[in-house]
């Protein structure tokens, strides 16, 4: 089914509308000048994982791109947790998102409408379940995560998504599952829609996010290994190094912790540790309450 067809509803700039009336005209700020950001979020068991840090994501997000989200944050929190409700799911994906819309049409558009629409559906697995233990394989991107003085790196903005989707398709047409974007640098950054992280001797790897998104499961995987008593080493980490890496995995809301086989030339072998966190954070992302009730 296509995504524009899909049952039930969408909360846009307030209201409940049919999923399939939600639509926007052409000449809208957004599509045509990505002056738009949006977020990603998973249920689990009926509640939004992480619901307030997303929610404040997407306001900062907006802010960055120089434009105010007319909600609060308990006001999106609330439409996001009403229309989970309204859909009847208790998992799935809700995707929240804001843009310039079409009141005038140019670089400028200092007085369009900011516009606020959730979406919630089903989405199980980012990557193919089948190949879960056994780990996804990767190329290296020729696009490169641009420094922040060239596009404004940090926001979960729609416009640093294009170098995303055509990296991601040329690993596809390759066979490969995503592509392993470096940075301006030449540093390791992050794949198309997730963090990355490696293992050498027991230890966490993973690069200092100042030119990707800080990813809200970078952050929770980082503090449940640090609550394993797993050291935890954000730092600049060189595509060379990838030979001296026993393990590897991406992680995000969508990808949840996916472990990695490959990238390009080197290998890894999904282990222990990346066990470890897929657990512990299947366990993190379960409601509070169902926890106490245990
Ligand atoms: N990087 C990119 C480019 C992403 O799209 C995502 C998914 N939102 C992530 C990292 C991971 O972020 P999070 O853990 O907040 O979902």
């Amino acid at each position: 089914v296509p995504f524009d067809q899909l049952d039930g509803h969408i909360w846009m700039n307030g209201e409940f509308v049919r999923w399939a009336d939600a639509k926007l005209h052409v000449l809208t700020h957004g599509l045509h000048y990505a002056s738009s950001v949006f977020e990603g979020e998973r249920a689990y068991g009926g509640e939004i994982f992480k619901l307030t840090e997303h929610t404040e994501r997407l306001i900062e997000s907006g802010r960055i791109l120089g434009f105010e989200i007319p909600y609060t944050v308990e006001e999106i929190n609330q439409a996001c947790r009403d229309l989970l409700v309204k859909q009847g799911f208790t998992d799935a994906y809700v995707r929240p998102i804001a843009w310039r819309g079409s009141e005038s049409l140019g670089v400028s558009a200092q007085n369009n409408r900011i516009n606020v629409a959730i979406a919630i559906w089903q989405w199980p697995s980012y990557f193919d379940p089948a190949t879960k233990m056994k780990g996804i394989r990767l190329d290296i991107a020729e696009y490169c995560r641009p420094d922040p003085r060239t596009a404004p790196s940090r926001a979960k903005a729609a416009g640093l998504y294009m170098i995303c989707t055509l990296s991601k398709h040329a690993a596809e047409a390759k066979g490969y599952a995503d592509a392993l974007m470096l940075d301006w640098r030449g540093q390791i950054a992050e794949a198309t829609g997730a963090n990355i992280f490696f293992v050498k001797d027991g230890k966490l790897h993973t690069p200092t996010p100042d030119c990707f998104l800080d990813g809200i499961t970078r952050r929770t995987v980082i503090g449940l290994a640090r609550d394993l008593g797993i050291e935890v080493i954000e730092r600049a980490i060189m595509p060379e190094e990838m030979a001296g890496f026993e393990e590897a995995f991406l992680c995000g809301t969508a990808a949840e912790v996916t472990p990695i086989s490959e990238i390009a030339q080197y290998r890894f072998t999904p282990g222990a540790l990346s066990k470890k966190l897929i657990d512990a954070y299947e366990a993190e992302v379960q409601p509070k309450q169902a926890q106490a009730a245990e």
